[in-house]
């Protein structure tokens, strides 16, 4: 997704359109294959289809599904051409989990490689460890034949820029006395809210005909975060979870809160469990709400000022995409047709800007 969509569709101030309880999404009767994705992923579920379709491995096809993203200048969010950090330079997240096998592989902080989902699929393939970061991560890469580039597009760079310009309160530096809900001002809100708005990434899940699932997560992260910052979507069990016995979850958002709740992993337990897909993201979102009590975190009601989505599927196919606010929506392909479903979500108001 571009950068500036997400922004304007989920950020900073709420404009209530109304009140109430978890919103139904469409609802979908399951089957196999069946491949779900955040809402910029629509070309990955097509192509990851397209690939199980001609008897792909599960974590061939979303890998594949996902590099189509990663090498997009135009996606903000993910790889070539993701905002960068507030030094200027790209960092990127991603993570891969393989249902069949078990296995697991991620990088953090990797600069240079315009893919790296295909480097956390060696480092499950290629090491006897799940997580590389930074130096090692790179040297690593390089090692396995990648070529390092510059991954900063001219676009990006001009909006670093521009922020470095406004710089002030747009930094992830925040006063501990800013915490204190007395201080905070209106305007101080607002200026929180902007930066916890920047979140992007790609996250893309599959149930192949027999019933195997993979999944993979991808990000250049938090735009403008303090350089070494890491976010959910490399750490196995936060920003991506697969069990072959039960199904798949991987999230796009504020990637704190899913660290601190090793949220996809709940999603997956609460499946097994034997609650659909959308019932389980929506138990974890209303935890996730329940477990956010700092003041800067908060909307006048109480609940969290900030967007997070899960994206479930089941080993039978049936799948949700679920958003903490309402007006967001996933892409999917059922076996049939691909195309954006809108996610159910906790509160029924969007985030505005
Ligand atoms: N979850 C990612 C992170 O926190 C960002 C995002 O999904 O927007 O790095």
């Amino acid at each position: 997704m571009n950068r500036r969509d997400f922004v304007k569709a989920s950020t900073a101030g709420l404009a209530a359109v109304s009140s109430g309880g978890a919103l139904q999404a469409e609802v979908h009767s399951g089957g196999r294959p069946a491949v779900i994705s955040s809402k910029n992923g629509l070309r990955a579920t097509g192509k990851a289809m397209e690939m199980l379709r001609q008897g792909a491995d599960t974590l061939e096809a979303v890998v594949a599904g996902v590099n189509i993203v990663e090498e997009d200048p135009s996606d903000q969010s993910v790889g070539y051409g993701g905002l960068p950090n507030d030094e200027g330079v790209v960092q990127l997240d991603a993570s891969v989990m393989h249902g069949p096998t078990h296995g697991a592989g991620s990088v953090a902080a990797l600069e240079g490689i315009k893919t790296p989902s295909k480097v956390a699929k060696l480092v499950m393939e290629r090491t006897d460890h799940v997580l590389l970061v930074g130096e090692g991560a790179l040297k690593f890469a390089l090692a396995m034949g990648f070529r390092e580039e510059n991954l900063l597009t001219d676009e990006s760079r001009e909006m670093w820029l521009k922020w470095k310009r406004e710089l002030s309160p747009e930094d992830d530096w925040i006063d501990p006395s800013d915490r204190l809900p007395r201080s905070v001002t209106a305007q101080e809100k607002r200026q929180f809210q902007k930066v916890l708005s920047t979140y992007g990434t790609i996250n893309c899940n599959a149930v192949d005909e027999n019933g195997d699932i993979s999944g993979v997560t991808t990000t250049s992260g938090l735009s403008y975060k303090i350089p070494g910052r890491v976010g959910d979507s490399p750490i196995i069990g936060a920003g991506l979870y697969v069990d072959n016995e039960v199904g798949a979850c991987g999230s796009t958002g504020r990637g704190e809160a899913n660290l601190k709740s090793c949220a996809s992993f709940m999603v997956v337990e609460f499946m097994r469990q034997g609650l659909s897909p959308e019932e389980a993201g929506l138990r974890v979102l209303k935890r996730i709400a329940e477990n956010t009590v700092e003041p800067y975190l908060l909307d006048e009601k109480g609940r969290p000022n900030f967007g997070l989505l899960f994206y479930a599927i089941n080993k039978k196919g049936e799948f949700a995409g679920v958003s903490l606010w309402g007006g967001r929506q996933y892409a999917a392909h059922d076996g049939k047709v691909n195309r954006l479903y809108d996610a159910a979500s906790l509160y029924n108001e969007v985030l505005d800007a």
